[in-house]
């Protein structure tokens, strides 16, 4: 797996500090150069400071975006330079209380979006910035003004926000009308059923706050992705959503459906909730064959491609993050390796899928 954290050594009473480790000659005060080259530790200074990381080469952090926590004596790999799949976590505080949950929700929040705003304009040029919680939008005045003050610095940068659609207001139709064709969307629903999504959520009134929500960011014309994780709660609902979604959010630019990810409340719902879809596609291939009779995008996320009937297999994305990651042995002479998402590194064969297939 790739290492998030690395380990870092200067002085413990500096306050916490944003730097990237520069390529070549310095592009701005923040950046990093690298001075000496020790056993074990890599030695860097910037206009101000220096710092030591260790357990790492030089070339994999070339580019990447670090935040340096001098207390815990550990660097945060905010930006990661050869990578597509950077987030900055905006929160741990969350409103609902998902039953899949990656992140479980936790009482505190610690603001960040300082850091965040250097490590932004710090980023490689074009690049997409996920922000997830948690849920983002508790803290929507800090998180609006923050996406203002990095556009209007880089006028390259878009962001994925992923959040549970709970907060939005009509009060903010200007401010995403403004921002619409660089901000996309990513908002959970679960079904069309205002019960099993208010269920798998943990928090009753949900869906009737989500789907007036949902129509507002169509009015913005916001780009949203809508995203489905397949539970053993869901499962045979997911044509009547497909439904739902193509009769009352058109403007959605895709549908994600994805896999559980075992891990938080994931791992300790996975009896309870995973759905072995390498078993029975049917749901999930009627629901697809909804969208697309009706013109609308549907993709597959963290599918293992063998999984997937052939013929949904070209909307199986690779989506997992490389971080997290993983193959099974028996992947090793696949000949889709290529092109499939594997398995995110937390995932247990013994209570997984029953048909992996190398092919
Ligand atoms: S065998 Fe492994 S690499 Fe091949 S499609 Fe299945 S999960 Fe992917």
């Amino acid at each position: 797996m790739i290492q998030l954290r690395l380990k870092s050594e200067c002085d413990r009473d500096l306050a916490p500090f944003v730097t990237r480790i520069a390529e070549g000659e310095p592009q701005s005060a923040e950046d990093a150069t690298l001075w000496s080259l020790e056993a074990g530790a890599l030695g860097y200074r910037t206009g101000q400071t220096a710092f030591r990381l260790r357990g790492v080469a030089p070339a994999d952090i070339a580019g990447d975006v670090l935040l340096i926590d001098p207390r815990r004596q550990i660097a945060h790999r905010l930006i990661r330079a050869a990578s597509p799949h950077n987030t900055f976590l905006v929160t741990e505080q969350c409103d609902q209380l998902c039953l899949m949950c990656s992140q479980p929700p936790k009482q505190n929040h610690e603001d960040m979006f300082g850091h965040f705003l250097t490590a932004a304009r710090l980023a490689p040029p074009g690049a997409q910035i996920g922000l997830s919680g948690g849920e983002p939008l508790l803290h929507k005045d800090d998180l609006f003004a923050f996406i203002d003050a990095v556009f209007s610095s880089r006028d390259d940068l878009s962001f994925h926000i992923l959040t549970n659609g709970q907060h939005f207001e009509r009060g903010d139709l200007a401010w995403l009308r403004k921002h619409r064709a660089r901000l996309l969307w990513g908002v959970p629903i679960y079904s069309d059923d205002p019960a099993t999504h208010d269920e798998i959520v943990g928090k009753p009134g949900a869906f009737a706050q989500l789907a007036p929500n949902l129509s507002l960011l169509g009015l913005a014309g916001a780009a949203l992705e809508l995203r489905t994780v397949v539970l053993a709660q869901n499962a045979p609902g997911l044509p009547r959503l497909a439904d739902f979604i193509t009769l009352h959010l058109p403007f959605a630019a895709t549908w994600a459906i994805m896999q559980m990810e075992r891990i938080g409340f994931g791992r300790m719902n996975w009896t309870r909730c995973f759905f072995d879809s390498s078993t029975d596609f049917a749901s999930l291939g009627a629901a697809i064959d909804l969208m697309r009779a009706r013109g609308q995008s549907a993709s597959l996320y963290n599918f293992p491609l063998c999984t997937v009937p052939p013929a949904y297999r070209g909307l199986a994305m690779r989506s997992i993050s490389d971080w997290k990651q993983k193959y099974l042995p028996a992947c090793g002479a696949c000949s889709l390796r290529d092109n499939c998402a594997g398995f995110f590194e937390w995932y247990r064969e013994e209570d997984g899928f029953m048909e992996i297939r190398p092919q």
